[in-house]
């Protein structure tokens, strides 16, 4: 590109948006590398039953295990990722990733998979998930994907042409976070979700009090009439699972019943299940 813009017009760029650009395509060079080297891997977190205490759903949690600067928080490389577009390249290797070892579960136990509004509106996206279901022979009705609010502030048809066809072969929607974006019901009532997550706002932190609760409960039978499921996310007490669960959420997820794991820890939560010994839901 420099070759391209010649010399007297590096001038456009001030000093400060040099070292953005600098710092961005050095996350975005070290991602396609960390790829490569396999410094990422997925962790898989528990959506459990709270009538039962039985784990319905593993969510697929990306990890970045960084030689030098330690393990990275989703949080920090995703946003970038997005910006760069790598987010579609490693959105695909997560999914194909992910969908290998969901493959490995019991049949009536399901995979929750991330997606970013950019994979979601990128050409031949829903391509890209029909594939990895197919190369990891799992069932695409036992996939679910987490979207967030964010993708609808550009609602256009890529993303209504994705939910389509997707749905269409099975897969299910979640709306993840819900409560702390738009939480527009337009969405709810335009799109076949089948399962909204309550942000852990709500749950947990220094504003929970009567107010959330009563926020949750009007979710829960928001839920119950429309025949979603409701997930309540970061539940990390037993009073909080108890509390949930009086509010008619039908899911919990959180650290109170087990963090993300690596692969092989999930499949021996669930063999502890298979054992007899489901999650504790009751004090
Ligand atoms: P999310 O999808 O809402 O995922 C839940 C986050 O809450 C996870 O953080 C999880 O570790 C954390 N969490 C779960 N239970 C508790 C709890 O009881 N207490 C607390 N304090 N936290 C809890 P994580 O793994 O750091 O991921 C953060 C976000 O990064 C995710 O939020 C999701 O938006 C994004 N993300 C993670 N993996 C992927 C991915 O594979 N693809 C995409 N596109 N985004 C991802
Ligand atoms: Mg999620
Ligand atoms: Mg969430
Ligand atoms: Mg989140």
């Amino acid at each position: 590109h420099a070759k391209i813009r010649g010399r007297g017009q590096t001038q456009f760029f001030d000093s400060s948006m040099t070292r953005d650009l600098v710092r961005r395509r050095e996350i975005e060079d070290e991602l396609r590398a960390a790829l490569q080297r396999d410094e990422l891997s997925i962790f898989f977190q528990p959506i459990v039953d709270l009538e039962t205490g039985r784990i319905r759903t593993f969510e697929a949690l990306v990890r970045w295990f960084h030689p030098v600067k330690g393990e990275l928080r989703p949080d920090e490389f995703i946003p970038v990722a997005e910006e760069t577009g790598v987010i579609v390249t490693l959105g695909n290797w997560i999914t194909a990733q992910a969908a290998r070892v969901a493959a490995t579960w019991p049949e009536d136990v399901t995979l929750a998979v991330n997606l970013s509004p950019l994979q979601i509106r990128a050409p031949g996206a829903a391509l890209g998930i029909r594939n990895a279901l197919k190369e990891a022979g799992l069932d695409p009705h036992r996939l679910e994907l987490e979207v967030t609010e964010s993708l609808f502030i550009e609602d256009n048809h890529a993303t209504a042409n994705f939910i389509q066809e997707l749905t269409d072969i099975g897969v299910k929607f979640a709306l993840d976070d819900f409560g702390t974006g738009y939480s527009s019901l337009g969405y709810i009532n335009k799109y076949p979700f089948t399962k909204i997550k309550v942000d852990r706002s709500f749950v947990s932190g220094a504003n929970v009090g009567r107010k959330s609760d009563a926020i949750i409960r009007a979710v829960a039978e928001m839920g119950s009439t429309l025949e979603m499921e409701i997930v309540a996310e970061g539940l990390e007490t037993i009073d909080q699972v108890q509390t949930v669960r009086q509010a008619g959420c039908t899911l919990g997820q959180g650290f109170y019943f087990s963090r993300a794991v690596p692969d092989y820890l999930a499949a021996m939560l669930l063999a502890q299940e298979s054992d007899g010994e489901p999650m504790k839901i009751t004090g």
